[in-house]
């Protein structure tokens, strides 16, 4: 391992967010440290608190901060249900058109589950279909959401899971849909699945309808490799995807456009757990990780995901969430003590 001062030191905008969002942002900050991650953090506080105090969910320098280094990491922000402002994560997400979300779900040691083996990625598509939040008020009585699904969005996001797969040896790509319902919408998206399958013929390219697909997932992860899907479907089966590895306090992600991008977990700011020192920042921390591949600084991201590897392993200093006992800063300390082990290691 290379010292930090052997690299240029990179910058990179952080948005703290609210409810358990502090507590796993501390956690990175504190691990990041102990591994002399050259990063240097601009951090900005966002949501609702932010608003009460500023008049503005996301200030203006934190948009700024992330135009000038084109990567964030974005601990999660609580939206109201059903009223109130609108979803920050999808603000950004298409403010800057991070269109391919990426959610890895990998089972692992620390968590015990009928399906050792699940290894899928999901590529969700980011800003269109109903998610898009295209909504009208027709009465009291009735109201609309409309569902848009355009070629070169579906295109893109296909691309995107099918160089994946390349690119990571995968053997298959299954499209997710419900295209026997929606003919219109839907049977775009598959129609493009399979226009771009043929340039991919070394990948086996298949389709599932949504609800085939969840109780599939259910059965026998293992049938599942790559899968590729529209907004909301994507929203719903990768919380399943998480629920088959122990739980969304392990699932990472990235949102990913042309030249921006944006780390997260998949999780929310869990307002029924903050402030208590038991949340998981494993996915959190994954995320940061995803973050530093991103970046090109790999060695490092590989450094604290042997850490966490190390410390799930040996099974004693794992959070609540997936069966342990440990607090959010014990489990930060033991990955930290795998850190400086592996740092004594390298020296
Ligand atoms: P949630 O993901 O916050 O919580 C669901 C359940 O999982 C809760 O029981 C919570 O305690 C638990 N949980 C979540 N993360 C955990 C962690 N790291 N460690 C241990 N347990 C964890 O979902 P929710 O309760 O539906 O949403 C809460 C708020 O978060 C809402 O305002 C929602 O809109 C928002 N949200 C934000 C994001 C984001 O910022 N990316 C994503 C999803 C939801």
């Amino acid at each position: 391992m290379r010292a930090a001062d052997d690299k240029a030191v990179k910058t990179v905008t952080f948005f703290r967010g609210d409810g358990i969002g502090p507590e796993i942002s501390d956690s990175v900050f504190a691990i990041f440290q102990a591994a002399h991650v050259p990063v240097k953090f601009e951090i900005f506080d966002v949501g609702e608190a932010e608003y009460n105090r500023n008049g503005k969910l996301i200030p203006d320098d934190a948009f700024t901060s992330f135009e000038k280094t084109k990567v964030l990491l974005k601990s999660p922000i609580t939206t109201p249900v059903g009223k109130g402002f609108r979803s920050l994560n999808v603000t950004m997400r298409k403010k800057y058109d991070l269109y391919a979300n990426f959610r890895p779900a990998k089972s692992n040691s620390a968590v015990p589950t009928p399906f050792p083996n699940t290894d899928i990625v999901t590529f969700r598509e980011n800003t269109e279909d109903l998610y898009a939040g295209v909504e009208e008020k027709i009465s009291d009585n009735e109201m609309h959401s409309i569902k848009i699904i355009t070629r070169d969005k579906s295109e893109r996001i296909c691309r995107s899971a099918f160089d994946f797969a390349v690119q990571n040896g995968r053997k298959k790509v299954t499209c997710i849909h419900k295209a026997n319902i929606m003919k219109l919408t839907d049977g775009l998206f598959l129609d493009v699945f399979y226009e771009v399958a043929k340039d991919y013929p070394d990948i086996e390219a298949k389709d599932m309808i949504v609800d085939a697909c969840c109780m599939n997932l259910v059965l026998d992860p293992s049938k599942f490799d790559v899968m590729v899907t529209e907004n909301l479907y994507g929203d719903i089966i990768t919380d399943l995807t998480s629920g088959l590895i122990g739980g969304v306090g392990l699932m990472p992600s990235a949102n990913v456009g042309t030249d921006m991008a944006m780390f997260e977990a998949v999780h929310g700011s869990a307002p029924d757990i903050a402030g208590k020192n038991i949340a998981n920042p494993t996915a959190f921390l994954w995320s940061a990780c995803m973050m530093l591949d991103h970046i090109g600084l790999n060695e490092y991201g590989d450094m604290i995901r042997t850490a966490i590897k190390n410390v799930m392993d040996e099974g004693i200093h794992t959070t609540k969430d997936i069966g342990g006992k440990a607090s959010t800063t014990e489990y930060t300390d033991a990955v930290i003590n795998e850190v400086k082990k592996l740092l004594a290691m390298a020296a």
